[in-house]
């Protein structure tokens, strides 16, 4: 069996980046409590590297956000997420003198400033309750969410001219049926697409390489939205198999026999060590 992984893979520079600040941050601010106000990146091995460097992580939703920022005190350094937040939470910890960091990833963050500046009504495509998703409607008061699962109530969308944004990790086939759609009530959309090209280059790499394998692995957690989009790409071909693990405790009791020629693909927030642990796992059996 040969086994391949493929290139891009591991960290894209967005994910780095919010690493390295983390990384820095616990250096710097040794007397410190620091907090990542949500996952700073969907993976659970990285989050735990993190929390063992002695990060503490907090989870809140819409409802808890405001209450859970205004708990926090001089002692504390907050770190927003690399998918970014909504903009009055900075506002909460400016006010109550708590010093925090922004890891938002840069192409989030141009997508963010767009949606704040837009003079026109926007449809955003993206995942119900996902934090990019959160952020961005939380960045003008005439976002309208079309959830890549629910869609979207047309009536609702009290407008003629809209611009249609989205989450910066969909399917760049997926967007395209949605686009059709949405074009069907506004002509005279406005479609920016947002989806950056760490996830376009790997989805594009999944359908070219389809005739290539009997068997692609798909390396990264189901909260990622970028890795599940990679998979939900894989499992359409009927050229190959495709399994989505998170590590190589997934890969137990499957039958390898079948399978000649392996790739694997990671997800943009899959350390670089899981991808070559499932390689030398492949290799020993
Ligand atoms: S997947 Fe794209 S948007 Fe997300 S952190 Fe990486 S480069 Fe940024």
């Amino acid at each position: 069996m040969t086994i391949d992984i493929i290139e891009p893979n591991s960290f894209c520079f967005g994910v780095k980046k919010a690493i390295d600040l983390v990384e820095n941050i616990c250096d710097e601010y040794k007397d410190k409590n620091i907090i990542l106000f949500g996952e700073l990146v969907h993976n659970k091995f990285v989050m735990n590297q993190l929390i063992k460097k002695g990060v503490k992580v907090v989870d809140f939703d819409k409802n808890t956000a405001e209450c859970m920022l205004n708990s926090f005190n001089s002692n504390d350094i907050v770190i927003f997420s690399a998918h970014g937040h909504d903009k009055k939470y900075e506002e909460i910890l400016k006010k109550n003198h708590v010093k925090f960091f922004d890891a938002t990833c840069p192409i989030v963050n141009f997508s963010l400033k767009k949606i704040e500046s837009s003079k026109l009504p926007i449809i955003f495509i993206g995942k119900k309750g996902h934090p990019e998703t959160l952020a961005s409607l939380s960045r003008n008061d005439e976002v309208y969410l079309y959830d890549i699962k629910e869609g979207i109530d047309f009536s609702k969308v009290n407008t003629k001219n809209v611009v249609v944004m989205n989450q910066t990790t969909l399917s760049i086939f997926e967007i395209e049926e949605i686009y059709k759609e949405i074009r069907k009530h506004f002509p005279n959309a406005i479609f920016t697409d947002e989806i950056c090209n760490a996830s376009r280059v790997r989805q594009e790499k999944v359908v070219t390489l389809e005739k290539d394998y009997d068997l692609f692995i798909i390396i990264g957690d189901k909260n990622s939205s970028n890795t599940t989009k990679l998979y939900e790409i894989s499992k359409k071909s009927k050229f190959h198999d495709t399994l989505f693990i998170s590590n190589i405790s997934d890969l137990d009791g499957i039958d390898f026999k079948k399978y000649q020629k392996v790739a694997l693909f990671s997800g943009t927030s899959c350390p670089k060590e899981l991808i070559e642990e499932v390689k030398e796992y492949l290799k020993r059996i």
